[in-house]
């Protein structure tokens, strides 16, 4: 028997009601949560009850449970980390991925679902000027999409030296030095690590935390066996870009494999106005970013590009009796990620690119960073604030005095409850940093987020630190 319909519409029915109840929410509702993890954990059973329970009720009871505990993130007054919401396109276009619940590994077993990734990740490399012929996998996000990157990076650098890492692993391999900037985002070390790489050798960065080119060079000539740097698009402070030209020379001149982690600045590419940023960028071998961000897909999605297409099916593919593979096809969806079977994750980016074309797009990339510079005027403008970074991107870093007024202004902003920007630190200095991620930010978030600073600049003058709350 196979279910019917029947089975699905009333929890499906209540699921779309609750998805739009919420969505109704964003508009006025403070962006904090107000119950934390162990709060919605006190409601819940120990232990999964005895009895099977009607799946409408399950949707029901999880909708109120949850509630008091979901951060407006998808609004447009969420500044915080660098996040995005979803178009509504994606948002719609992820739903069917679920009810269609293709296992999207083979190319063979599920031919829509591949065939609309491969035209999805073409377009990717089209408007972020990639090399056309590289290969494009969708990962949970950029920290798995930088492994891609790093682990084909790693066995194609041993090989050159005669190493196989799939046939001999890694014990006794020749060291592969990895060099990353000063200020390298926390998931490129996760990513290292679990490839057996170790800590990277950190290059001094400027101001603004961009690599040194000459400093990468001299580390470089230090370096004796093989190598791969980690470039950044998009630093997470200020948003600068690493200059891709200069550093991608120096790491030619090695033989050194270069890997970007673009996950937000990546799509700087997209943007005629803001390209000459990354100007070099496809020199690189391979390439992180996530559309779970800048692009606005919901959770989860990223993207890893490599353009060395046999280095990355050596890494992550392979011939077995039970998977049916066609020949002479294009590598099979599983051969370009580390996940066997997985959700069709490239179908909601294959949705937002169609929902804005490549004008849309332009002017997304565009309109994120013209808000970021809006904001960091007009709030710089206040009395005893300052940007501390040149706000070339979607990010700004402000102080407000010493760091125990910068604290206590986080906090307030927080208590506040109308926007949500993340505390930091930065250069030496806890900061207040915005980012600018969420398609729908618009004049109106802007004016509430200024109105917001100054309310929170107010509160924590008017109260000793200890009485605003956390
Ligand atoms: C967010 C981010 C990552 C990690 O991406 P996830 O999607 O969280 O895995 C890596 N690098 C930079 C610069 C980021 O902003």
């Amino acid at each position: 028997m196979t279910a019917s319909e029947h089975d699905f519409r009333q929890p499906l029915d209540r699921a779309h009601a609750a998805a739009l109840d919420w969505l109704r929410s964003l508009e006025s509702r403070p962006v904090p949560f107000s119950a934390t993890a162990d709060d919605i954990l006190a409601e819940l059973p120990a232990t999964v009850q005895q009895e099977p329970l009607d799946p409408t009720a399950v949707v029901d009871e999880l909708v109120r449970v949850v509630e008091p505990g979901l951060m407006a993130i998808p609004s447009g007054r969420f500044f915080g980390w660098v996040m995005g919401g979803s178009l509504p396109a994606a948002l719609a276009s992820d739903w069917l991925v679920s009810a269609w619940d293709q296992n999207t590994g083979l190319r063979f077993a599920t031919p829509a679902m591949a065939a609309i990734e491969e035209a999805a990740g073409r377009w990717l490399l089209d408007l972020l000027a990639l090399p056309a012929t590289a290969d494009v996998g969708f990962t949970t996000g950029a920290t798995m999409a930088n492994f891609v990157g790093i682990v084909a990076g790693r066995d194609r650098v041993l090989q050159r030296q005669g190493w196989s890492v799939a046939a001999d692993g890694l014990a006794g391999a020749p060291r592969v030095a990895v060099l990353t900037g000063a200020e390298v985002h926390f998931s490129v070390e996760l990513a290292l690590r679990n490839a057996g790489l170790g800590a990277p050798m950190r290059i001094a960065v400027d101001a603004e935390g961009r690599m040194r080119p000459d400093a990468l060079a001299a580390a470089l000539a230090e370096v004796e066996g093989p190598a791969i740097v980690c470039l950044q698009a998009g630093n997470i402070h200020s948003g600068a870009f690493d200059p891709m030209t200069e550093c991608i020379a120096a790491a030619r001149e090695h033989g050194a494999w270069v890997h970007v982690d673009g996950a937000f600045g990546l799509w700087a590419a997209a943007s005629p106005a803001l390209r000459d940023h990354v100007a070099g960028l496809e020199l690189a071998d391979s390439w992180a970013t996530d559309a779970h961000k800048t692009l606005n897909v919901p959770y989860d999605c990223g993207i890893a590009v490599v353009a060395d297409t046999a280095a990355l099916r050596a890494a992550f593919g392979g011939r077995t009796s039970y998977l049916i593979q066609l020949d002479d096809a294009p590598s099979d969806p599983f051969e370009r990620v580390p996940e066997l079977s997985r959700r069709a994750r490239g179908v909601p980016v294959f949705a937002a690119l169609r929902q804005l074309g490549r004008s849309g797009v332009v002017a997304l990339v565009d309109r994120l960073a013209s808000t970021a510079r809006a904001l960091a005027e007009q709030i710089g403008a206040l009395p005893g604030v300052e940007v501390l970074n040149e706000v070339v991107f979607t990010q700004v870093c402000l102080a407000f005095g010493d760091d125990d007024r910068t604290q206590r202004v986080t906090r307030a902003l927080i208590a506040d409850g109308a926007v949500w920007m993340s505390g930091s630190r930065w250069q030496d200095r806890d900061i207040l940093r915005i980012s600018v991620s969420n398609w729908s930010t618009d004049v109106d978030d802007v004016a509430t987020a200024v109105a917001a600073v100054r309310r929170a600049m107010a509160a924590a003058d008017a109260a000793p630190a200890a009485s605003v709350a956390p």
